[in-house]
C-alpha cells in the first residue's frame, strides 16, 4: 500500500440476523487493519434480500458493534438511506445498463430445475456452473420464454484467467469460464445480486481494502473483473479464516448460542469476546481481556493465521 493513500476499508454485514462470532471476527479485523493504518471505515448494510433482512437488524449490528469497542466514520442507519443496499437499486440499474450496453448480459430463463437438471460440474463453492442453456437463444426464443417467466440477468464471463494477491490467502487464480461460470446480475425478481451491488458500492464508496471471511474468496475474481468492466479500481484484499462448530459446521446465523445476543446475555464483557477473537486471529498468544483499542497498535497482517478456526 502506498503510504500516501488513506486506507479506506468497510465492514458490510448482511443484516438477516443477530451477528455471530464469526462476524465479530470479521468486523475486529477490518477495523484494526483500518485503525492501525489511520484509515478510514465505512459500515454498510448489506439488505439487498428483502426476505430475509429487517431494519431491526441493522440496529441490532450497530449496536453490537458499539458494544464490542468498534467505532466506524461513515454509513449506518444515521446516514439516512445512502448505506443502505435495498436504497441504492438505481445506481445498480445504470451500470447494469452499462453492462448491458457492452453485450455481457443475457437474460436468463431457466428454472431452479431446470438449472439442477443440467449436466454442469460444480463450482468450488458447490454451486453449479451454469450450463449455458439460454446464452445463445435467438430473439424469438427469448419472446416464447418470455411469456411464462420473468427472466433473470445473467453476466457472459469470458475464457479469462483472473489472477490476485490476498494479503492473507496468498495467490489466487481462478478461470471464470471454467471455474465461475457466467453469473446471475439481477434476479428474477428484479433484485440485484451481491456479486453487483458490492463491486458498485465499494467503488463509489471508496473503498481500497477489503477484509471479509475466505467463503468470499470464490467470488473475487469475478468482481475483479467486474471492476475492470465498470472501469474502477480494484481494492487490496484480505480473506480471513472462518469460525467452525466443534460440530465441524460453520457458524451461522441460524445457531443462536453463539450470537452476540446470547453471549451478552451470559454477562460476557465485551473485552473478553475481543481477546478470544484476537488470539483465534492469531494476534495473542492465549485469550484475556483487552479492548479493541488496545490491540491497534501491535496489529500486523503477517500475524493473522490463515487456517479455519474452530470454536471449542
Ligand atoms: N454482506 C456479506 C456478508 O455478510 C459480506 C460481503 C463482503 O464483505 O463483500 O457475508
Amino acid at each position: 500500500m502506498n503510504d500516501e493513500k488513506k486506507v479506506i476499508g468497510r465492514f458490510a454485514p448482511s443484516p438477516s440476523g443477530r451477528m455471530h462470532l464469526g462476524n465479530a471476527f470479521s468486523a475486529l479485523l477490518a477495523w484494526l487493519s483500518v485503525r492501525s493504518a489511520g484509515g478510514e471505515l465505512v459500515l454498510r448494510l448489506e439488505d439487498l434480500d428483502p426476505a430475509r433482512c429487517k431494519r431491526a437488524y441493522c440496529e441490532q449490528v450497530e449496536e453490537d458493534f458499539r458494544w464490542l469497542g468498534l467505532t466506524w466514520d461513515r454509513g449506518g442507519l444515521e446516514e439516512g438511506d445512502t448505506y443502505l443496499q435495498s436504497k441504492r437499486s438505481d445506481l445498480y440499474r445504470t451500470y447494469t445498463e452499462f453492462l448491458q450496453e457492452k453485450g455481457l448480459l443475457y437474460p436468463c430463463y431457466c428454472s431452479r430445475n431446470e438449472l439442477h437438471a443440467a449436466s454442469a460440474p460444480h463450482r468450488s463453492d458447490g454451486v453449479l456452473l451454469y450450463g449455458g442453456a439460454c446464452r445463445s437463444l435467438t430473439p424469438e426464443q427469448r419472446k416464447e420464454k418470455a411469456k411464462l417467466r420473468r427472466p433473470a440477468l445473467r453476466v457472459r464471463v469470458p475464457n479469462e484467467r483472473i489472477s490476485f494477491t490476498d494479503g492473507v490467502m496468498g495467490e489466487v487464480s481462478q478461470n471464470l469460464e471454467t471455474e465461475c461460470g457466467d453469473f446471475i446480475l439481477r434476479r428474477s425478481d428484479g433484485v440485484y445480486a451481491y456479486q453487483l451491488a458490492v463491486v458498485v458500492d465499494d467503488a463509489l464508496m471508496g473503498i481500497n481494502q477489503v477484509v471479509r471471511g475466505c467463503d468470499l474468496l470464490d467470488s473475487t475474481p469475478r468482481q475483479i473483473w467486474l471492476q475492470r468492466e465498470l472501469g474502477f479500481a480494484t481494492p487490496e484484499h484480505y480473506h480471513i479464516p472462518l469460525l467452525y462448530g466443534s460440530d465441524g459446521h460453520r457458524l451461522s446465523k441460524r445457531q443462536r448460542d453463539i450470537d452476540l445476543g446470547a453471549i451478552r446475555a451470559k454477562g460476557t464483557a465485551p473485552e473478553e469476546v475481543i481477546g478470544l477473537l484476537a488470539h483465534w486471529a492469531g494476534l495473542l498468544e492465549r485469550p484475556k481481556k483487552v479492548s479493541a483499542a488496545e490491540l491497534i497498535s501491535e496489529f500486523d497482517w503477517a500475524k493473522v493465521q490463515k487456517m479455519d478456526i474452530v470454536v471449542p
